[in-house]
């Protein structure tokens, strides 16, 4: 078993034993926080074999949940939910994406935001070089197309994938740029959606939420854990994220908040 697998499974076990210590909190803010909710899905790669990935049969047993549980919605109709709703997200524009969520994804009749790297597809960059998705190849460009045509939408994930508030001003706003053109050839459409490479707190700033206005951006997601209402400020929405090692049990507790504890820990950072 990789190392990182078998850490991931300890922080589970610790994260599920936490929740138990947060479920009456969880009841508490339940009652004095009946507003409607707008939860995002972040995943990243669905695969049946790589170590990090979710496999296909776990993503559409739980696309079959909310399928027939939540009204699934764009993630533009942030600015128009009425009721507690769930829109689908991916990060990063790994091949994987094209060969296993798409099907689930068509059959269940959904749409999901595909939030693409443009130097990963182009070949520039390898942002699986290493790290938890080695070895993972990109998205072609022809898949993107066909991907478009089923419905689904597209966002920015940068060009080269840094950490917007670690580059100078310039060089983050030249690559959000440079992605926004990149996409737009690619789909002949405007690209209004970003999502920050990491996206926790420290990775962005109110620089670069002005750089993506300039550019023309409506909406951007983090990956500070929660869920939104109307109040959230579209430049800073919180997504759930779903691991690999999430049982459909965990899955269904995410999204109803009884794992919202894990807010507190992006402070602490090794839990998340
Ligand atoms: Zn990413």
């Amino acid at each position: 078993m990789y190392p990182e697998v078998y850490f991931a499974k300890i922080k589970q076990e610790i994260k599920r034993a936490l929740g138990v210590f947060y479920y009456p909190s969880f009841k508490i803010n339940k009652i004095f926080d009946n507003k409607p909710k707008f939860i995002i899905l972040v995943y990243h790669s669905i695969h049946p074999r790589h170590p990090w990935s979710i496999s296909p049969n776990k993503f559409e047993e739980q696309i079959k949940f909310i399928s027939s549980n939540y009204p699934i919605l764009s993630l533009g109709d942030f600015f128009n939910f009425k009721e507690n709703s769930i829109s689908i997200t991916f990060d990063d524009g790994y091949e994987d994406n094209f060969y296993y969520a798409l099907p689930i994804l068509k059959k269940y009749n959904l749409n999901a935001t595909f939030f693409i790297c443009s130097g990963f597809i182009t070949k520039e960059i390898d942002i699986a070089k290493d790290g938890p998705y080695k070895g993972l190849r990109p998205l072609t460009i022809e898949m993107i197309k066909e991907m478009k045509k089923e419905g689904m939408n597209f966002g920015s994930h940068t060009h080269a994938h840094p950490i917007l508030s670690k580059v100078s001003l310039s060089q983050a706003k030249e690559d959000i740029h440079k992605s926004k053109i990149i996409l737009e050839s690619i789909l002949e459409e405007k690209i209004n959606l970003f999502a920050y490479p990491f996206g926790q707190l420290n990775t962005f700033n109110d620089n670069i939420i002005s750089v993506l206005k300039e550019e023309g951006f409506q909406l951007s997601c983090s990956t500070i854990w929660g869920n939104n209402n109307k109040h959230t400020n579209p430049f800073i929405l919180r997504r759930i994220r779903i691991d690999p090692m999430d049982t459909l049990r965990d899955f269904k507790d995410k999204i109803e908040g009884k794992w919202d504890f894990i807010k507190w820990f992006h402070y602490l950072k090794w839990i998340t």
